[in-house]
């Protein structure tokens, strides 16, 4: 009877590592896509990066989630690794004011919201995506548009002043949409 028991351990043990096989072999063909050589340090930094869905990071970031795996790569490796792969247009890269770059997993067109109190970076909701319409100099056409609406927490007692749009902000007839939910680190 015992003879007849799958090895519970080994069936799963065998399930993740065809999966990381299949994972790992996705990442060099997205790196080779992208025109950059898979070395294994490209992979590994890939790897943690990717693991997680759209997010928006920091080499910092991403380096304190390396330093938990086997091979932990330096923080130079990190930047350099992060700095091809938005130059072939794996990631985008964000320079803020006064802020480090932060990096987009998410690549197509979209805009930003900053919590400078928090130094959080995260979408605006596409529904809420304002409308730019601004005019081209002779001989240009617009390569691409970058907004970061900059945030601040209201304090108590705060609300009327927020709710009657100092900075002349066009108010809205309806209720804006919820702001997605954020992490706040
Ligand atoms: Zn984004």
């Amino acid at each position: 009877m015992r003879d007849t028991v799958p090895d519970k351990p080994g069936f799963r043990g065998s399930m993740v590592s065809d999966r990381y096989a299949a994972r790992d072999s996705e990442l060099r063909r997205r790196l080779k896509g992208a025109g950059l050589r898979p070395t294994r340090q490209r992979l590994h930094i890939a790897e943690i990066l990717f693991a997680k869905g759209d997010r928006h990071l920091t080499a910092e970031t991403l380096y304190a989630e390396a330093r938990n795996t086997r091979y932990p790569p330096s923080l130079a490796t990190i930047y350099n690794a992060l700095r091809d792969f938005a130059a072939q247009g794996l990631v985008r890269e964000i320079a803020l004011y006064g802020s480090r770059t932060w990096y987009d997993t998410k690549t197509g067109p979209h805009f930003h919201y900053y919590l400078e109190a928090c130094d959080d970076l995260f979408d605006i909701p596409e529904e809420s995506i304002p409308d730019i319409n601004v005019p081209v100099p002779a001989g240009m056409r617009i390569a691409g548009v970058d907004v970061i609406v900059r945030l601040e927490p209201v304090a108590p007692g705060e609300r009327d002043a927020e709710q009657s749009n100092p900075r002349g902000a066009r108010p809205s007839s309806r209720a804006q949409p919820p702001v997605e939910p954020f992490e706040i680190r």
